[in-house]
């Protein structure tokens, strides 16, 4: 967001919602696998383009996810609609490719002390990782997308250079990665710094497909999203009721809400192709699951054509 910046909407933008698994790994309780189930095909029937089902971590590191099989074989499918799983390693990799993913994520982060304590190894050993969960997932027609993890500042190293992110988006393109994720892991991203970073990388990497995700520990999250549409961006990932945070970095708070973020949107005349009411409907069912409350704005208040009471 520089002098002269010019605001350069898209006229679609698509959500991957990342509930069903950034969402729910952060809660206590771990829901049901017939209702995980329920909430990606209600997330389905709402229009969703993108979903993550869940993913493929030791059961030891994260309970909340050792259903991920049983989750993938049941879920209605419905062609068009691209159904992810996160890996965190060729383990997780082979695991998931059993169960016939659109696509696969990995992950690593923009600083090394968050690296070591998120999957105990250096950024450069998980680039390996990466090399070969390609060669063993593509023969299958598997795309493979990353997220950078605190690419807009780490709890451990503070701030996170926007060249060092660029660097290792090249890294990750070079190693054939179809599409990359920003990731503001913390929810310390601000939108003039967003703006700057979307601008900046599709300047240096126009061929790659690039996503943004934000957390709204204190309240940018929204605005963030803002500038990265104003600045060309059309991918993004939010979770329903804006649920989440991370178990492995301190102080995170929930998503970027997918209802506020479809809203928002909407009202601008920016197409989704989500159904805000039916995406209500998901978190009512949603929420009574978890058995508490979930941060979403709009959740609470109604889309403006949505009483709230209409949800019920
Ligand atoms: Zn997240």
């Amino acid at each position: 967001m520089q002098m002269g910046w010019q605001w350069q909407e898209p006229s679609f933008v698509w959500f991957r919602d990342v509930s069903p698994r950034d969402g729910l790994q952060a809660e206590k309780m771990i829901l049901e696998t017939k209702d995980k189930v329920q909430l990606i095909n209600q997330l389905t029937q709402a229009g969703v383009p993108r979903i993550e089902v869940t993913s493929f971590v030791s059961p030891q590191w994260l309970p909340q996810m050792a259903d991920a099989e049983e989750v993938m074989a049941a879920i209605d499918r419905k062609p068009g609609v691209v159904y992810s799983v996160l890996v965190p390693n060729p383990k997780g990799a082979e695991r998931a490719v059993a169960t016939k993913p659109d696509e696969m994520t990995v992950f690593v982060s923009a600083s090394e002390t968050h690296n070591q304590k998120n999957v105990h190894r250096s950024i450069t050993e998980s680039l390996q990782g990466f090399r070969d969960i390609g060669a063993m997932v593509r023969v299958h027609g598997i795309k493979v997308s990353a997220v950078i993890v605190t690419a807009f500042g780490c709890p451990y190293e503070g701030v996170v250079s926007l060249s060092s992110v660029l660097d290792l988006a090249q890294r990750l393109q070079e190693l054939g990665i179809d599409e990359i994720t920003l990731g503001d892991t913390v929810g310390v991203a601000n939108p003039k710094q967003v703006a700057n970073m979307v601008g900046a990388f599709r300047e240096k990497l126009p061929q790659v497909e690039m996503a943004l995700h934000f957390h709204d520990t204190r309240g940018t999250a929204l605005a963030n999203l803002l500038a990265a549409v104003g600045s060309g961006a059309s991918k993004f990932e939010t979770a329903l009721g804006g649920i989440g945070g991370s178990p492995f970095s301190p102080g995170a708070g929930g998503n970027l809400s997918t209802e506020d973020s479809v809203y928002c949107l909407m009202e601008m005349g920016i197409a989704t192709g989500i159904d805000l009411k039916l995406l209500l409907y998901a978190t009512q069912f949603l929420v009574e699951k978890l058995g508490h409350d979930v941060p979403s704005r709009v959740f609470h208040a109604g889309g403006k054509m949505i009483p709230v009471n209409a949800r019920h």
